[in-house]
């Protein structure tokens, strides 16, 4: 989501006559987008911003950090303009302003979602995000994400589709759907499922149609039909497992059990044909336990998943979870993330073995930067595959997989 708001402020500002630079020695102004959801990036973000106004950069703060601390961190990160995450659309006016009487501000209002969304696409893109919904009302425990994106809201299924229209016409082939819990998107008629439909049904030249991230908790029958029967819904589900042990689960108000995740992601296996599921996994949240991470180890055995995001859990301040009294040390999530990542990428191998000999179409996404003399794409459903040769990015090549490289699938062009 941030990488997508970054490109659509860097058009606003384009299209304003400001110029853009890769160089950091030449740039007046810098713009740092945040993230909130781990302590480093934080640090990381504040950090930048310190060494840039040493060396007498203008330095405006967006993002999620932005809009969590807003007046506060104009001295924490001695910045000179901080924009919260639903006031971009003054962007210009603030930079013209402070230009003109040098005042440091903070604006963290919400002027609504979706301001920024008409974009023109660059030479050679072939993917595009689409914005959808913003915010989220789940309040799990140890996420800022409510407080830094606010309510949930959704965009209107028409407006979206409108955007995707432009965006085909200008070349793009493959959309990706953002929002923070896509599965719960109702803009008062549509809801997910009706929306992904729509847009199936009502583009032309669009190929490939992603989404992330839903909420197993609002997942649907509805959703999972939708998908299996689409040609153009790419067959791929993120779902964050969070973890495994419905103890832990309750204390993250997370809104399912285990044994309802796992009968989830089965029907998902079931009805879906070739779909790869991944997730995302928290080890060492406040009162876990060996048995509840063991819980967590269980779901991984019975899901199999196809990638994953594992993380240890890290305090965000003004969450619920970051006051839970006993927290777990710092050298035991270590210990569990070794061993989760040992499992998980066990049975990615076992995954990524069941592709060998059999046909794929990969989009192609560019250069491979670690296989010298390979293109690297994606498969319909969203596995990394490296093809020998350099194909244009944005082409379809089809081919057989013939070896497994690492946890990487290379794909034999006949
Ligand atoms: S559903 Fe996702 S974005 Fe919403 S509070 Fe939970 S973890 Fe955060």
């Amino acid at each position: 989501m941030n990488e997508h708001d970054s490109e659509l402020i860097r058009q606003k500002l384009i299209n304003q006559g400001y110029i853009e630079t890769n160089s950091e020695k030449h740039a007046e102004i810098i713009l740092i987008n945040t993230c909130s959801v781990r302590k480093k990036a934080e640090e990381k973000a504040i950090q930048y911003s310190r060494q840039m106004k040493n060396k007498n950069k203008t330095v405006v703060m967006l993002g999620c950090l932005a809009q969590h601390k807003g007046q506060e961190l104009l001295s924490i990160s001695k910045a000179d303009i901080v924009i919260g995450t639903r006031s971009y659309e003054k962007i210009i006016d603030i930079l013209l302003d402070f230009e003109k009487k040098g005042t440091k501000r903070a604006i963290c209002e919400d002027l609504g979602i979706f301001q920024l969304k008409r974009r023109k696409v660059r030479e050679g893109e072939f993917s595009s995000y689409v914005n959808i919904q913003q915010g989220c009302d789940n309040f799990c425990t140890f996420c800022v994400v409510p407080y830094t994106r606010g309510r949930e809201t959704s965009r209107n299924a028409y407006d979206i589709l409108e955007e995707v229209i432009e965006l085909e016409e200008q070349g793009i082939i493959e959309i990706t759907l953002l929002g923070q819990n896509v599965d719960s998107y109702f803009d008062g008629k549509y809801d997910f499922s009706d929306l992904l439909k729509l847009l199936e049904d009502n583009t032309k030249y669009i190929k490939r149609i992603k989404f992330t991230s839903p909420n197993p908790r609002d997942m649907t029958m509805k959703v999972i039909k939708t998908i299996s029967n689409s040609e153009k819904l790419v067959r791929w589900i993120h779902l964050p497992l969070q973890a495994g042990s419905n103890k832990i689960l309750r204390k993250m108000n997370r809104g399912y059990t285990k044994e309802e995740y796992i009968y989830q992601a089965l029907t998902i296996r079931d009805l879906i044909k070739d779909v790869s599921i991944t997730t995302d996994i928290i080890v060492g949240f406040p009162y876990e336990t060996e048995e509840d991470f063991y819980e967590t180890l269980d779901v991984v055995k019975n899901v199999k998943y196809d990638g994953a995001y594992m993380f240890k859990y890290s305090k965000r301040e003004g969450t619920p979870a970051s006051l839970f009294k006993e927290q777990v040390d710092e050298e035991t999530k270590g210990r569990r993330l070794r061993e989760l990542i040992e499992n998980v990428n066990n049975y990615i191998m076992e995954r990524r073995k069941l592709m060998l000999n059999r046909e794929y179409e990969v989009l192609i996404e560019g250069e491979s930067k670690k296989d010298i003399g390979y293109s690297v794409g994606k498969t319909f459903n969203n596995i990394s595959v490296v093809v020998k040769g350099f194909f244009k990015p944005g082409t379809i090549v089809k081919g057989i997989v013939k070896e497994i490289r690492g946890h990487t699938p290379v794909l034999n062009i006949a």
